[in-house]
């Protein structure tokens, strides 16, 4: 096989979508695990949908996804450009060669007559009708400046058929298609014509894509035969789907690659998941760093039917990914979701391992360390447990923890942690009953980040001492 060569061509026409992530990552997995090269190139040939910034949200949500492209518009190899625009007097060059061998034509049809061409429906098929222009005609229209666009000529009968690597052959008749536009009236090339001479010119060997171009691979293949050129191999993609009946839309702004950074999902995390939509490694396994994708990425394990996006499974793959960061890297990675507000009063860098395993993404923070920020008014009630169903012994622990905390000079999660130990046997409280008890008196909610000791050393003496008495006189009420 010469060498494989995979490229990801996404429009910018916005963010990021994970569907559109995935088909760029399967494409890369794809050219390392057989050692070739993989090449980013911007398809911007419809003007129309171009919105601004978006060519360096394709570069930013690449190098963040950590999928380093060999070759791309900052990076070429000879065969650049690697954004259509630039590429636009190629186009019309090929598109005219393809006129001289009969692959293609003029069309001068004006929108009223394409119009006319509607069935009941409303379903337009041209017709064909310049296909039937003489060459003096044509030449007689060039040269008067009539506006016109070149079609593919579509044999009438008979069908095209390729093998994709996912869904086997294909096969569709030439009846089914239409002799679409290639080149626009503005000179630029349509997707249609584009792709192919691109794939083409760049040596792409394999193809790999949304499904959405399944059935009109035969209709880019008839290209590459006029133009006697080696077609490439397909690989199509079925989509991901928000639910069972809906796709992923870019249009309604569904699961965008940024939001899901701006949330505190770990890129490493989330390119993880999303390989997982649609391919399933012959182990099962369901961690995995980029090169153990890339040892593992097999055609065989990618599947024909559409997967469903589980924000819930993404989540916990997060989890698992953020509890085995250094402390010190979630610390960085964390401190901008920690509250502004009380980030100048408490020690993040105290709070921040204890939150590393309780959290699964890094906005998690921003609840977690509410406690910080609000304390006040609560339910009593959330001191009894099963284990401690008598609001009497929280009542006692509080009472005796307020004293004995007071005259502790020396405050440490360790000289804490002495003191309440002290504190519980003198009274006669189980030590379990005692610490549990303190921590929710000084926190005021059942689930915290840590024990009583760190709560407490955490808040520092004088405000733990504060929410003591609080809750003292709340449980006496
Ligand atoms: N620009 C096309 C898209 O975003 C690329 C399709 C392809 O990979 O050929 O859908």
């Amino acid at each position: 096989m010469d060498k494989v060569r995979t490229r990801f061509a996404p429009s910018p026409t916005g963010f990021m979508h994970i569907g559109n992530l995935r088909t760029g990552l399967y494409a890369y997995l794809f050219a390392k695990k057989n050692g070739g090269d993989f090449v980013l190139r911007i398809e911007d040939t419809d003007q129309a949908r171009y919105v601004d910034g978006a060519v360096q949200v394709i570069y930013n949500t690449l190098k963040t996804a950590g999928i380093d492209y060999d070759e791309g518009p900052d990076k070429d190899k000879g065969f650049g450009p690697y954004i259509q625009s630039e590429r636009k007097s190629l186009y019309l060059k090929y598109a005219m060669e393809l006129v001289e061998r009969g692959g293609a034509y003029y069309c001068f049809c004006d929108k009223e007559r394409l119009d006319s061409l509607a069935d009941s429906n409303g379903v337009r098929k041209y017709d064909k009708h310049c296909l039937r222009l003489s060459k003096a005609e044509i030449e007689d229209r060039l040269k008067s400046g009539q506006s016109y666009v070149i079609r593919q000529n579509i044999p009438a009968e008979g069908e095209g058929s390729y093998v994709d690597m996912v869904y086997g052959k294909v096969t569709v008749p030439y009846h089914d298609m239409e002799d679409c536009i290639l080149i626009k009236s503005d000179g630029m090339p349509t997707y249609n014509f584009a792709n192919v001479v691109d794939d083409h010119l760049m040596q792409i060997s394999h193809v790999i894509r949304g499904n959405e171009y399944l059935s009109s691979t035969p209709q880019y293949n008839l290209l590459y035969d006029s133009f006697g050129w080696e077609r490439p191999t397909y690989m199509h993609l079925a989509p991901i789907m928000k639910d069972e009946t809906r796709k992923l839309s870019k249009r309604y702004g569904d699961a965008n690659f940024e939001d899901f950074i701006q949330k505190g999902y770990l890129p490493e995390a989330i390119v993880n998941y999303i390989a997982l939509l649609g391919w399933c490694p012959k182990d099962n396994r369901e961690k995995m760093t980029m090169s153990e994708m890339i040892e593992a990425f097999d055609v065989d394990g990618i599947s024909i039917s559409s997967s469903i996006f589980d924000e819930v499974k993404m989540k916990w793959l997060n989890g698992e990914y953020i509890k085995e960061l250094s402390d010190e890297k979630f610390y960085e990675l964390s401190l901008p979701y920690f509250k502004k507000g009380i980030s100048s009063k408490y020690d993040y860098r105290k709070i921040a391992p204890l939150l590393k395993t309780r959290v699964d993404i890094l906005s998690d923070v921003e609840h977690k360390t509410d406690f910080l920020a609000q304390f006040g008014e609560y339910d009593k009630n959330i001191f009894i447990t099963k284990r401690m169903p008598d609001l009497a012994i929280a009542n006692a622990s509080v009472s005796a923890a307020l004293i004995a905390l007071k005259n502790l000079d020396d405050w440490s999660v360790d000289s804490i942690r002495d003191c309440l130990s002290a504190c519980a046997e003198a009274h006669g409280i189980k030590n379990g009953h005692m610490v549990s008890n303190v921590r929710v008196a000084i926190t005021g909610t059942e689930v915290t980040p840590g024990g009583a000791f760190e709560m407490a050393d955490i808040l520092g003496k004088e405000e733990t001492i504060k929410r003591l008495e609080f809750s003292k006189s709340l449980l006496e009420k």
